[in-house]
């Protein structure tokens, strides 16, 4: 008898949570590592909100409270959705979550059978293609092309539907690659999704960075195109906006009430509830006039960051990278440098159930977190289904602009230095 579930091992994780182990141990040998790593805005939260939730906490809100998502947060919600997307929603198809995260592994196992087919975006949010195995239904990765600007098309989505497809992950702005989706994009997504699905899938919109847009460009959902609001989930939270990661509070909007109360009767299964003091923190964060201003601030701070990255890494021998228009990372192709100090070759020389578990691109990634104290995520962490070939990095943009400088430094060095590369294969530490 095993000690684990079958199960167990068919789930994946996300790895930049799991590097920061290496990131402490190599700042206990008292060196400074560079986390171009972490997906989190690097600003505190925005003041009024702090203050609300030390008040509530004073009121002593601090028991159980409703498990769907306090009314008064679920209502600021609905509201939020229904001016921004041109909708009409409503508190009662709203639920609050710890986090965006959550409603991502409990959709699936929520509306996908064992054989359904998922179809997300690789490079993607590394949690979509995770939970799929783990809950027995089929991953269908729709792979985004650097040659078309990592954009997602009406054909690229219809070319991977089937009869068994479920659900489809959407996520604009999206994680790693900073693209946003255009109404027109949009558009023939929905027509693509209206034509050949039936009303049973599930779209699972993920608009965490809704905020986060560079050189005025809007956000636009696919909910608002004709047709859609009745079969899409609508997910975003207070982790990117308002810069509060900690607070885990995200949400979803489901098309029906009935969808709505499934999800709350799990919150129930699994959380009980979510923080009441932090809820009403961001009732705050979506009903104060603060809010605008705050997030302005740090988007343009990312915005003045992006193109000193950007401009940093194309100009590196080598690196080629194209500029984000939302979120805050950047997503270079590394592919001449991998073959320059000569990782290819080191990657095929690897017996093949290390193979496995590594990639070029994480050798790199490896390579600059242990010899140039640069932390930053391979390809594999966004996908790993049809990746072999792919060699990209992902940096987050959400450190101190100094900080970033030295980065782009040591970056530049590490892409010359093949006798170092040589050196750390040689050792035959920390591959993966
Ligand atoms: N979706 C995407 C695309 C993300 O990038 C993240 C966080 N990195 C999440 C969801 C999860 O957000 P949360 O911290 O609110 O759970």
């Amino acid at each position: 008898m095993s000690l684990f579930a079958e199960r167990v091992g068919f789930i994946d994780t996300e790895n930049a949570f799991k590097i920061g182990p290496y990131i402490r141990a190599i700042e206990e040998q008292g060196k400074g590592v560079i986390k171009c790593n972490l997906g989190e805005p690097d600003f505190p939260v925005p003041p009024f909100i702090k203050e609300e939730v030390k008040r509530q906490i004073d009121l002593d809100n601090t028991h159980y409270c409703d498990p769907q998502g306090i009314l008064s947060l679920r209502k600021a919600i609905a509201k939020h959705f229904s001016e921004a997307r041109g909708i009409r929603a409503t508190a009662d198809r709203v639920v609050v979550f710890p986090g965006a995260k959550p409603p991502i592994g409990l959709c699936q196992q929520t509306y996908c059978d064992p054989g359904d087919e998922i179809i997300y975006p690789s490079p993607g949010f590394p949690i979509y293609e995770s939970f799929i195995t783990y809950v027995g239904a089929k991953p269908v990765p729709v792979h985004l092309k650097e040659e078309k600007n990592f954009t997602l098309s009406g054909e690229d989505i219809g070319s991977v539907i089937t009869d068994r497809t479920k659900m489809i992950f959407l996520n604009f702005p999206s994680n790693p690659t900073g693209g946003v989706a255009s109404p027109e994009q949009l558009q023939d997504i929905a027509e693509v999704i209206r034509r050949r699905c039936s009303e049973n899938i599930r779209i699972f919109s993920d608009e965490i960075y809704e905020h986060i847009l560079f050189d005025g460009n809007k956000h636009h959902s696919i909910i608002s195109c004709p047709g859609m609001e009745k079969i899409t989930i609508l997910v975003s939270g207070v982790s990117k906006s308002f810069s509060w990661t900690g607070g885990r509070i995200g949400w979803a909007l489901f098309p029906t009430v009935e969808e709505a109360e499934v999800f709350k009767n799990l919150n129930i299964n699994y959380f009980s509830c979510i923080p009441p003091y932090n809820q009403e923190g961001a009732r705050m964060a979506l009903e104060s006039p603060l809010s605008q201003d705050a997030i302005r601030h740090m988007v343009s701070t990312f915005q003045g960051r992006r193109d000193l990255v950007v401009d940093g890494l194309n100009s590196i021998k080598g690196i080629r990278c194209q500029k984000p228009k939302g979120a805050f990372y950047v997503f270079p192709n590394i592919s001449e440098v991998c073959k320059s100090l000569g990782i290819m070759e080191a990657f095929q020389s690897l017996p093949p159930p290390l193979r496995q578990r590594t990639s070029p691109s994480t050798l790199f990634q490896m390579f600059l977190l242990f010899e140039y104290q640069v932390a930053t995520m391979d390809r594999k962490s966004f996908g790993r289904i049809g990746t072999e070939n792919l060699h990209y990095l992902r940096l987050s943009v959400a450190t101190d602009t100094e900080s970033l400088k030295e980065g782009l430094k040591r970056l530049s060095a590490a892409s010359r230095d093949k006798k170092g590369f040589d050196l750390f294969f040689n050792k035959g530490e920390h591959f993966c």
